[in-house]
């Protein structure tokens, strides 16, 4: 069987874990079309080009190996209006995330199957905490594909984080709306030791606590739902949770957000939350979505949006072209703008972006980095910061080679970040 996934980490997660219920149930996981009978395709729904881009590679698939049988899963699978089902070579659309169903739709019966055990080929490793979404952004396709939030068992997260941790050196917590872990849980879920809702900040403390050394890191969370559990470990315990996240903006206009129906923050809200951040955890990571173009976006609004990034202290930034997603609201609002204009505002903010991450880098350089070792390529040994900077590191350096995890000292050479032997380290 041929895997494949597009879009986020939590597809990338549904990927593995449909990997472990395919071995279990006795098939071989090949890398190459000509060796696969059959084929399994994680789909995203995010934006057209990905769906499209997904459609393409089902029928060159079906072009490369003819006879191939596939299963299509995944959010755009879950909001199948039959052109899916319809792709040459396809066998069966199965919404969701559902394990036990791809294998059921490849005529095996599913096996039972422990924890997940682990990434190939990565020092990373992606844990899954909740699945699906309580919201209704106007322009998501996500929630309807994923359903309600659903938190998984604390008990289950720390036995998975065990496993995971013998075999990778940091652990990303991700899901589709992680900030509202334990809301559909309620107070004294089974396995939550402690008094309150398990929030994602006791479900953090939880898993520092019970599964030691490894680096844990938080994907995408809402800055309003970063909670002060959430700072005091990244400010405390950088070696445990990383100083670094990914907060979604989408707009820097009150008015844009509401049609968005993004209604827990304004752009000050936003803005007061980062700053208190940044106050307290020094120094750290700070990613972002924004859409650009959304119906009725108007000059003012992007200017707002501008001037926000400006003001604060954003490290990466992922800028998008609004995708209108069939069954979602925010088609009728009408048509987005010109295309060109579009354009120009996405580059203004990716221009704007860019000058940002280099100024981090720049002000890292001279700092120690808590790096965990990714690839080799000939020499380098590419790393990851807490802070999520790209480190080079000399492979064949004594206090490198062999090691899964090291403190550096960043210097700037060449434009990039490198890791020069840190005086702590030796001592
Ligand atoms: S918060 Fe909004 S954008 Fe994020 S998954 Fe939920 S509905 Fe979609």
């Amino acid at each position: 069987v041929l895997l494949h996934t597009f879009g986020c980490k939590a597809n990338q997660y549904d990927t593995e874990v449909v990997r472990q219920q395919l071995e279990a149930a006795g098939c071989t996981v090949v890398d190459d079309a000509a060796d696969a009978d059959a084929a399994v395709v994680n789909s995203c729904t995010v934006t057209h080009v990905g769906e499209s881009k997904m459609r393409g590679y089902v029928r060159r698939l079906s072009r490369q190996r003819p006879g191939i049988q596939t299963v299509v899963m995944g959010c755009a699978a879950a909001l199948d209006d039959g052109r899916i089902a319809a792709l040459p070579s396809v066998m069966s659309v199965v919404g969701g995330a559902d394990a036990d169903a791809v294998a059921r739709a490849l005529g095996l019966a599913p096996a039972p199957v422990g924890p997940l055990a682990g990434f190939r080929g990565s020092a990373r490793a992606w844990l899954k905490v909740q699945d699906g979404c309580d919201e209704h952004c106007t322009f998501c396709a996500t929630t309807l594909a994923r359903g309600d939030n659903r938190s998984i068992d604390p008990e289950a997260i720390v036995a998975e984080a065990l496993v995971l941790a013998e075999r990778h050196a940091e652990i990303v917590l991700t899901g589709v709306h992680i900030g509202t872990y334990g809301q559909d849980r309620g107070t004294g879920a089974p396995g939550h030791r402690g008094t309150g809702a398990p929030t994602l900040g006791k479900l953090a403390e939880l898993l520092v606590e019970r599964v030691p050394a490894v680096r844990f890191r938080l994907s995408s969370v809402e800055a309003t739902e970063l909670c002060d559990d959430l700072l005091r470990l990244m400010a405390e315990q950088p070696d445990r949770l990383a100083p670094h996240f990914h907060a979604p903006l989408q707009s820097g206009s009150d008015g844009v957000l509401k049609r968005m129906g993004r209604h827990w923050y304004t752009a000050e809200t936003y803005r007061r939350r980062i700053e208190s951040i940044a106050e307290r955890v020094q120094p750290f990571g700070l990613g972002a979505d924004v859409i650009v173009g959304f119906p009725g976006e108007t000059d003012a609004d992007h200017r707002e949006t501008v001037a926000l990034v400006e003001a604060l202290p954003f490290t990466s930034l992922h800028v998008f072209p609004y995708s209108p997603r069939q069954g979602t609201a925010a088609p009728r609002f009408g048509a987005p703008p010109p295309a060109a204009v579009v354009r120009e505002r996405g580059a203004e903010l990716r221009e704007l972006a860019a000058g940002k991450a280099a100024a981090h880098r720049s002000a890292r350089s001279g700092g120690l980095a808590d790096c965990v070792l990714e690839g080799r390529q000939g020499a380098v040994r590419e790393a990851l910061s807490g802070d999520y900077l790209a480190v080079q590191l000399p492979a064949e350096a004594p206090w490198v080679l062999g090691r899964s995890r090291v403190t550096a000292r960043l210097a700037m050479s060449g434009g990039r970040l490198v890791g020069e032997q840190a005086l702590e380290a030796v001592a």
